[in-house]
C-alpha cells in the first residue's frame, strides 16, 4: 500500500538537482552573506516576476507585513492605534504583523464558499469598528490557501473609504487577478505586499525569507531602511529600525527556484483539476471553483482544502491508509490565548466553522499519478457510519 505524504520537502527540492548545491556553493565561496549581489538580484527578478517596480527582501512573511504596516506609519499615512482590516479565518500571523505594528486587529468574516473576505464583510467590519471609535486605515487582504481575492471590488472600496490595500500574498505566489482586461499577478493588485518563502510555501527557501513588494517607492525606501537598523547608509539611523534581511544564501537559492515557480503552479492546477473531476462524496464539500487565464490561474493552491462535518472521522480514516492531511487552522486567531482577552465578547461564526470543517488534502507539483488516484479513490470510499 503506497503511503502519500502531506507534502515532502525533501523530494520537493531534489527535483532541482545539483543546482541548490551550486547556488549555495557560489555564496560561500562570495565569502559575502547580507544584503549583497544575490539579494539584490532576486529582489529585480522577483518584483519583475510579480510585474511590480520594487521588491525588499527581508526576514520572513510575518515582518513582511508587519515592515508594511511600520512603513507606512512612518511615512504618516497610518497612525498607531488605527485599525487593520483582516480575515477573521487566516494564519495568525497576519493578526501579529498588525499587532507588531502597534495597530488594531479589525476581523472580517470570509464568505463560506471561497473562504475569502470581501466588499460587503469588509464594509460590515469597518462599521463595527466606527462604533467603537477606532479609524480603520487599511485592508490586509490573505490570499488563502493560493486563491486571490476579490480585489477589484476591494480596490474599489479602498478608494471609496480613503483606505490602503495591503496583500498578505504568503500563500499565492503567482496567483493572478482579471482587472479589466489585464491580468495582474498576486503583489502588484494593492498598494504593497507581503511574501513569505517558508520552506513548505509555493516558493520556499531552505529556511526562513520573506519579501515586500510595492509600486510605492517611498514605501520600499522606508522598508528597506526600518529592515536594516533603521539605516540609510552605514552608522546612520533614521528610524528605530529592526534586523529582518534575505540572506544571501536564501537569495540564492531562490533565484533558482523562481525559474521553475510558473510550470510548478501550472502542475498545482493539473492536480486541483483531477479533484475537481473525480472526487464525488456527499459527506465533503470542494472549494469553489475559479478561472484560469492560458497558463496562469486564479488559484495555485497552496492547499486544497477540502470540508466536512465529519472531518475528525474523515481525517482519521485517510490517516489509517497512509495519506497524510493537516487542518488550516484548527484553532481561528480570535479563540487563541494570545488574543481571547480582546475578542471575547465577539464570536466570528463562518470562522469557527470552516475551523471545525478544513481539512488540505496533499497536493504538490511532486505527486506522482498514482498518489493523486489514491487520494481521489480514498475519499470516494469515505463514509461516517
Ligand atoms: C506563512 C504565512 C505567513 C507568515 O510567513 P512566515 O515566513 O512564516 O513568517 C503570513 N501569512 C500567511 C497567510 C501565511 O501563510
Amino acid at each position: 500500500m503506497i503511503s502519500v505524504p502531506y507534502y515532502p520537502l525533501k523530494r520537493v527540492n531534489n527535483e532541482f538537482g545539483e543546482s541548490l548545491n551550486q547556488a549555495v556553493l557560489q555564496v560561500v565561496n562570495s565569502g559575502w552573506f547580507i544584503r549583497g549581489e544575490f539579494c539584490k538580484r532576486f529582489e529585480e527578478e522577483f518584483a519583475a516576476y510579480c510585474g511590480a517596480n520594487f521588491c525588499v527582501g527581508v526576514g520572513n512573511g510575518l515582518e513582511a507585513l508587519s515592515l508594511i504596516l511600520k512603513g507606512y506609519i512612518a511615512l504618516g499615512k497610518i497612525k498607531i492605534g488605527d485599525g487593520v482590516v483582516v480575515p477573521s479565518n487566516t494564519f495568525i500571523a497576519t493578526w501579529l504583523a498588525v499587532k507588531a505594528a502597534g495597530l488594531k486587529v479589525i476581523p472580517a468574516e470570509p464568505a463560506e464558499n471561497n473562504f475569502l473576505i470581501n466588499e460587503e464583510s469588509v464594509k460590515v467590519s469597518i462599521k463595527k469598528a466606527e462604533q467603537k471609535n477606532i479609524k480603520v486605515a487599511a485592508i490586509l487582504a490573505v490570499h488563502l490557501y493560493g486563491s486571490i481575492c476579490p480585489m477589484e471590488s476591494l480596490k474599489k472600496l479602498a478608494n471609496d473609504y480613503g483606505l490602503l490595500l495591503l496583500e498578505d500574498a504568503a500563500q499565492a505566489h503567482g496567483a493572478v487577478a482579471k482587472i479589466g482586461e489585464k491580468i495582474y499577478r498576486a503583489g502588484n493588485l494593492g498598494n504593497a505586499a507581503g511574501f513569505s518563502f517558508y520552506p513548505g510555501k509555493n516558493l520556499g527557501a531552505l529556511g526562513d525569507g520573506g519579501a515586500v513588494v510595492s509600486n510605492d517607492e517611498d514605501l520600499i525606501n522606508v522598508v528597506r531602511k526600518i529592515s536594516n537598523y533603521g539605516s540609510s547608509q552605514k552608522y546612520v539611523h533614521d528610524f528605530i529600525g529592526e534586523n529582518s534581511r534575505l540572506d544571501e544564501i536564501q537569495a540564492a537559492v531562490l533565484s533558482v527556484k523562481l525559474k521553475t515557480l510558473d510550470s510548478q503552479n501550472e502542475r498545482r492546477v493539473k492536480i486541483a483539476k483531477r479533484y475537481f473531476d473525480e472526487i464525488e462524496n456527499d459527506y465533503l464539500r470542494l472549494p469553489a471553483k475559479t478561472n484560469t487565464y492560458k497558463n496562469l490561474s486564479e488559484n495555485v493552491y497552496h492547499i486544497f482544502p477540502v470540508h466536512s462535518k465529519f472531518r475528525n472521522e474523515l481525517q482519521k480514516y485517510l490517516a489509517h491508509l497512509n495519506i497524510e492531511t493537516l487542518v488550516h487552522y484548527p484553532i481561528p486567531p480570535h479563540l487563541q490565548k494570545a488574543f481571547a482577552s480582546e475578542f471575547k465578547n465577539e464570536n466570528f461564526f463562518v470562522a469557527e466553522t470552516l475551523a471545525n470543517q478544513e481539512l488540505s488534502i496533499p497536493l504538490y507539483p511532486q505527486m506522482t499519478e498514482e498518489e493523486i488516484s489514491k487520494v481521489i479513490f480514498s475519499l470516494n470510499k469515505f463514509s461516517p457510519f
